[in-house]
């Protein structure tokens, strides 16, 4: 599933495509991309309007119009959004196409169909539950410490939380746990200062080199011109498995469901500190 970097990585490649451009059309090959209007009335309210800008939140894409309302674009499990000609065939799995002048088309690619798109007022209304930003400035330790107070989730089941915090997924939280030497399966509430630390560097250094690489084409994600991301290659834990070891101590990297997720995390590096999970009574 796009992530925060697959996601950011769209939103800047697309954005000098679209900026300024005005919907000429919608095609629809699948009805049920569109939740929010009606589907005759998200048609018509975009038609015409002009794109003045493009930003992102969590995993979410907001396109700004001309009318004041938002497009709201999730990619969910296997959704890209692919700039071409209007002339140029769709490409395999397109389920919506958004034409602009210019000859200029968005075809929104989805072989698993759980993309949505909705046309709102209020964006609130679809992103208003979202946690902070981990990029940005407000995102501080103290904040990161103050969501963890009491939580009692193993902290690998927090990370993807969206209302914990926005944007991040099962991919970037192995990788942020790993380089934060964290275990999956400690509880949120269980980190020392040290550790919380550790992982809010871990989280923008990992989200950071992810959106320098344009993200992780690990399945189905393409940028806009359908080329892929490389951030994979650069994957310490996540989908190494098969006899792939730990890059820094040699440990066969180890794969244990959390939340009906796989897990993959290095057993020596990321040691579960029995301390911590159960801290001794006072004396
Ligand atoms: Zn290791």
């Amino acid at each position: 599933m796009p992530e925060l970097p697959e996601v950011e990585t769209i939103k800047n490649e697309l954005l000098p495509h679209i900026i300024g451009r005005r919907v000429t059309g919608v095609t629809l090959f699948w009805e049920g991309i569109v939740r929010q209007p009606s589907v005759e009335e998200f048609c018509s309210r975009l038609i015409g309007q002009n794109i003045t800008g493009v930003a992102r939140r969590g995993k979410y894409l907001l396109f700004s119009l001309t009318s004041s309302e938002v497009l709201i674009i999730h990619l969910k499990m296997t959704g890209s959004l692919l700039v071409g000609q209007d002339s140029s065939e769709p490409p395999k799995y397109t389920r919506a196409i958004i034409h602009l002048d210019k000859d200029i088309n968005i075809f929104f690619r989805d072989p698993r169909k759980f993309g949505v798109m909705w046309l709102v007022k209020d964006i609130d209304s679809v992103v208003g539950k979202l946690g902070p930003e981990p990029l940005e400035a407000g995102f501080t330790p103290q904040v990161l410490a103050q969501r963890l107070t009491n939580r009692t989730a193993p902290i690998k089941a927090l990370l993807p939380d969206q209302t914990f915090i926005a944007g991040i997924g099962n991919m970037y939280a192995d990788e942020a746990l790993f380089a934060a030497r964290i275990h999956p399966l400690r509880s949120g509430g269980s980190l020392s200062r040290n550790e919380m630390e550790r992982l809010h560097r871990a989280i923008q250094r990992v989200l950071w080199s992810a959106i320098g690489n344009k993200g992780a084409s690990v399945e189905n994600y393409f940028r806009p011109d359908g080329t892929l991301g490389t951030a994979h290659f650069q994957f310490q834990v996540a989908h190494r498995l098969g006899g792939k070891s730990c890059p820094v101590c040699g440990t066969p990297i180890e794969r244990i469901p959390i939340r009906n997720r796989g897990s993959y995390f290095c057993p020596k590096c990321q040691p579960q500190s029995p301390l911590s999970q159960n801290p001794p009574a006072p004396s």
